[in-house]
């Protein structure tokens, strides 16, 4: 017997397997749908589990006055602005994969961002004057990183962060970690398709295909491991036949239209949401390069515009896929 989860957001579906049904709780949460099974939890570990993801979706709130980022977006374009150890590591990871990525991945991509997607944006495209007018506010060489002091600061007036492509794979390995902390063995934490599963147990995940929301892509076992998946589906609109989406090209200011979805495997899930939204921009052939780099642990599954199904070299013959895009 097989049970499906289907949320809001969903990207992906959990399957367990033998119809074993374990202590589950959802709650909503960053935008989407969370939801932590604990095979052996109990009351008090669900709790710390969403606290802490709770805490990390408003560290990271561009919009919430009391956030950090919001200070950091609203004075680092005037003066160095100290920030938390927590934040600072953050925003190290981020440019150290936009160094990877030869800047696909930009954390400094606010400005552009709150054209498409904005409050209650993503509606409309936005004129093109105002897209040239951002372009040049976005790029992660002009934020300046003080290891020392702990602080950030912009080198140009009008720059800003988003750490969307990464807060909730951010907030996943974090409750992982609160999770273990309580001792805790094992672990799946759903957050609208973006997966951590802690400990010895396989746990398998069905693929959604891009263009049919209820239709299982592919079937992905994962024991320790991450998953994300970032896809033209997920926040969209369509206008004159065209598909506009909320993953920016910094170089042209445009949504990329080189793929449908990107899912990445990675030990963490941090690593994987970053990964997820890189490759989707570098498109299957760099982004498959990046794939099969050194990272380690590294699998993805590349999904082209033109419905081209790509694997990585440790998922060929492993995965199967069902059926056509
Ligand atoms: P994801 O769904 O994980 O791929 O993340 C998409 C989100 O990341 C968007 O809603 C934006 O907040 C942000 N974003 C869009 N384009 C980029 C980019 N080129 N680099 C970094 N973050 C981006
Ligand atoms: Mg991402």
């Amino acid at each position: 017997m097989k049970r499906f989860i289907l949320a809001g957001l969903l990207i992906l579906f959990i399957v367990y397997g033998c119809g074993q049904r374990f202590p589950s709780k959802k709650e909503f949460l960053m935008d989407t749908e969370v939801e932590i099974i604990l095979p052996q939890g109990n009351e008090e570990d669900f709790t710390a589990a969403f606290n802490e993801m709770r805490r990390i979706e408003k560290l990271m709130d561009i919009h919430d006055p009391e956030s950090e980022i919001f200070r950091v977006n609203k004075l680092a374009d005037k003066e160095p602005v100290k920030v938390s150890k927590e934040i600072f590591e953050v925003l190290k990871r981020t440019l150290k994969y936009s160094r990877l990525t030869s800047g696909a991945f930009d954390v400094s991509i606010r400005p552009l961002s709150a054209l498409w997607v904005g409050k209650g944006k993503l509606k409309e495209v936005p004129e093109a004057r105002k897209i040239e007018e951002k372009l040049p506010l976005v790029n992660y060489k002009n934020i300046i990183l003080d290891e020392r002091n702990q602080t950030v600061e912009f080198k140009k007036k009008g720059m800003a962060l988003d750490l969307g492509a990464i807060a909730k794979g951010y907030a996943l390995d974090r409750a992982i970690k609160v999770l273990q902390g309580r001792g805790i063995k094992e672990a799946l934490i759903n957050a609208g398709g973006d997966i951590r599963v802690m400990g010895e147990r396989v746990w398998k995940v069905g693929l959604q295909h891009p263009r049919k929301e209820n239709e299982v892509l592919a079937v992905i076992r994962l024991k320790d491991q991450a998953i994300a998946t970032s896809g033209d589906y997920q926040r969209y609109f369509i206008k004159e036949r065209k598909r506009y989406h909320h993953i920016i090209n910094p170089e042209t200011g445009y949504p990329v239209t080189e793929c449908m979805s990107v899912t990445i495997l990675a030990p963490q899930a941090t690593q994987a949401d970053i990964l997820a939204t890189s490759v989707f921009i570098l498109g299957s052939e760099k982004g498959m390069e990046l794939i099969e780099s050194p990272l380690k642990d590294v699998e993805g599954i590349i999904i082209d515009a033109q419905g081209k199904v790509f694997l990585s070299s440790g998922l060929k013959g492993k995965l199967r896929i069902n059926s056509k895009i």
